[in-house]
């Protein structure tokens, strides 16, 4: 099973995050190690470190996955930008490892009408800079899929694999899937044959060793609508269905899986508990509708067994 958790607000200090994940049942969660709307902060302090540690230590959360700031784009055309955001990402990276926080999640960043190709160049370029800047960081940067707003890059799972062939460091480089943003590019996950498909095409062109977190939310918008609005969990287009195939995916199993839906302070107990209801204890596998639908074909007179059996068929393929 996926470790289920919540991107956390840090208002009030990092170590304010593992205690409030661990309130609302989270096993593992997802920060900011900054404010995500400005380009730079004052450095994480001594005294901040050791005590977002020993906080960790006690709430039992493990992974923790650290969002870099909105603001940056690794393929922005214009120069002072690009370095702009290149010094404000090394800086995610060094709070990161001083904190000893295992995975930074980014976006591709925009093209800004410049191409997609020369867009996924200057990304490579700069996660090449990053790197050669790191050398030794323990730090995993997660290059997360995205929704395709507007000249946003990473909406095609190709992308991905265009940059991490460039950047050629499968262990410093991996990825982020967030449901919501795939879907919205027009992976569609909804029902057991879409999500099949779906995920051979990430096996295929990504690859799941390269997978190391989920970020789990419901779309607003319709399948292939490049918009990207997180709705709560089975409130969306993708319903619950997705979530039930995401949380039983023995290929995910203890991958970090963090909500990033609306009004965190009062529904992501909520959300977390729906995701959790949704996860098939492993004593009842044995009876999936595959196998129902077999035993109520070779007992014809089990009457129940077979309404059993045609139900849960008929639900699983909505
Ligand atoms: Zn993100
Ligand atoms: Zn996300």
């Amino acid at each position: 099973m996926p470790l289920l958790g919540a991107h956390i607000p840090t208002a009030g200090g990092l170590f304010k995050a593992p205690e409030r994940g661990k309130e609302i049942g989270c096993e593992a969660i997802q920060l900011f190690t900054k404010s995500p709307n400005q380009w730079s902060a004052k450095p994480l302090a001594d005294e901040d470190v050791v005590k977002y540690r020993a906080s960790l230590k006690a709430s039992g959360i493990k992974p923790v996955v650290a969002h870099d700031a909105y603001l940056i784009n690794l393929a922005a055309p214009d120069k002072s930008n690009l370095k702009k955001s290149r010094d404000a990402f090394l800086d995610e990276l060094r709070r990161c490892e001083l904190a000893d926080i295992p995975y930074l999640v980014t976006h591709l960043g925009s093209h800004l009408g410049t191409g997609e190709e020369q867009g996924l160049k200057r990304l490579s370029e700069s996660l090449r800079w990053v790197l050669g800047k790191t050398k030794g960081f323990k730090v995993t940067i997660l290059l997360e899929t995205t929704a395709g707003q507007g000249t946003g890059l990473g909406y095609r799972f190709e992308h991905l694999r265009t940059v991490m062939d460039a950047v050629e460091s499968p262990d410093r480089v991996g990825v982020c899937l967030d449901t919501c943003h795939i879907f919205a590019a027009g992976y569609d996950i909804r029902d057991k044959t879409s999500y099949r498909k779906t995920m051979k095409e990430f096996g295929a062109v990504v690859g799941f060793k390269s997978l190391r977190c989920i970020h789990a939310n419901d779309a607003k918008k319709p399948l292939g609508s490049r918009v990207d609005r997180h709705e709560h969990i089975g409130q969306g287009e993708i319903g619950l269905e997705g979530f039930r195939l995401l949380v039983n995916d023995p290929k995910l199993r203890k991958l970090p899986m963090l909500l990033e839906t609306p009004e965190a302070e009062t529904m992501h107990e909520v959300n977390l508990r729906t995701l959790r209801s949704l996860r098939t204890h492993p004593t009842t596998t044995p009876l999936s509708h595959d196998l129902l639908a077999r035993d109520s074909v070779a007992l014809p007179g089990n009457r129940r067994g077979f309404i059993v059996g045609r139900v849960l068929r008929t639900s699983a393929r909505k």
